[in-house]
């Protein structure tokens, strides 16, 4: 017994070759059931990500698709004003062709693994609406393109149709830095946002029924800009049509009106970016050549409601309103709701409810 404690001593000092083996054991045991979480964690994301992500039917362009869908568009660049190209362009006096020949160079070839990064948000943002009891209605094949947004003012992305473009730099970062929890929020935000656009051209009826939420109408009129709005007019690709509208309070009047993006100023006056110098305006359905500023319209934030403060078009306010509830739910970013909350529970109560077939 006496005999013992020097080997105890040893022991717990851990210089007997015994007791390093089973240490040793131990370390090796412990680095295989982590191993093997690694690689279970792997292949359930592998799995999610193959099964969830076609839930969306999608590709990616190469950059010579990409390049010829964007050219395709010709009814929207054939549409572009010349305020439109100078603002692009950065100069007065663009022409279409100098911004289509940019526009084709901004297209380029997506990495192997900002296509993985991609399909695992989708894939994440669908089971994530599964679980939620969501059914989206059908959308026609997405194709995702990824192009700089030199000329769209840096956004992070941007629709033709069910073409998806996607702001190429942003991609990149959001990719590699997606081992940081929750560093991906802005980009499923952008691709919620995005998705609606093409959900609302997939299905008409949606698009109806998503803008009678902020109290607008679609029509089957398409409203032409009168002159006043044409010659500061700013095309949107995400805003495909002017043909809703909602009832605004101008001067105490009420007026039906839709809206439109323009410039407060010209290029040659402004010399910076649209964004900096954009006002959303009111146009009365009427045809008459006047427009209202949002500052005229005493009601102007009971139609929209206030939960995001982009508002250009009816379009832009709902994508944002569809990303917030897709995202975040009635709870809100931060826990503390939203000032129109009707908004985000009509779009959860409409998904989770049977959808009308387009
Ligand atoms: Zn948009």
């Amino acid at each position: 017994m006496f005999n013992k404690l020097p080997k105890i001593e040893r022991n717990l000092r851990n210089d007997n070759p015994e007791a390093k083996h089973i240490k040793k054991q131990k370390r090796k045991k412990t680095l295989l059931i982590l191993l093997g979480l690694l690689v279970a964690w792997g292949l359930i994301n592998l799995c999610i990500t193959l099964i969830f992500s076609r839930m969306i039917p999608h590709h990616y362009a190469s950059a010579q698709e990409g390049r010829d869908l964007m050219l395709s568009n010709t009814e929207y660049y054939d549409n572009l004003t010349q305020n439109d190209l100078d603002y692009r362009m950065h100069k007065s006096g663009a022409t279409k062709e100098e911004f289509l020949k940019v526009s084709g160079e901004s297209v380029s070839d997506f990495y192997f693994f900002e296509k993985w990064y991609l399909n695992s948000r989708l894939a994440r943002m669908m089971l994530h609406c599964k679980l939620k009891g969501y059914d989206f209605p059908e959308v026609n094949e997405i194709v995702f393109i990824k192009a700089d947004m030199e000329m769209e003012s840096g956004a992070s992305g941007y629709t033709h149709g069910t073409q998806i473009y996607l702001n190429g730099g942003q991609i990149t970062i959001y990719a590699l830095m997606n081992i940081f929890p929750g560093f991906s929020e802005f980009m499923d935000k952008t691709l919620y946002h995005e998705l609606f656009h093409c959900l609302t051209r997939s299905n008409p009826q949606f698009r109806t029924d998503m803008y009678s939420l902020i109290h607008f109408t679609v029509t089957d009129t398409e409203y032409e800009l009168p002159p006043c709005v044409l010659e500061r007019f700013i095309s949107n690709p995400d805003v495909e049509h002017h043909n809703s509208y909602a009832t605004f309070l101008i001067d105490g009047e009420p007026i039906d009106c839709y809206t439109a993006y323009t410039t407060t100023k010209s290029y040659a006056e402004a010399k910076s970016s649209f964004m900096s110098n954009s006002a959303t305006v009111l146009v009365p359905i009427d045809g008459s050549d006047v427009y209202y500023t949002r500052e005229q319209a005493s009601n102007y934030d009971e139609v929209f409601g206030t939960n995001t403060g982009y508002v250009t078009d009816p379009e832009e306010c709902m994508a944002d309103n569809f990303a917030y509830a897709m995202l975040y739910g009635m709870k809100g970013s931060d826990g503390k709701g939203y000032p129109n909350p009707e908004i985000i529970q009509g779009i959860i109560d409409y998904l989770s409810s049977t959808i009308p077939s387009a």
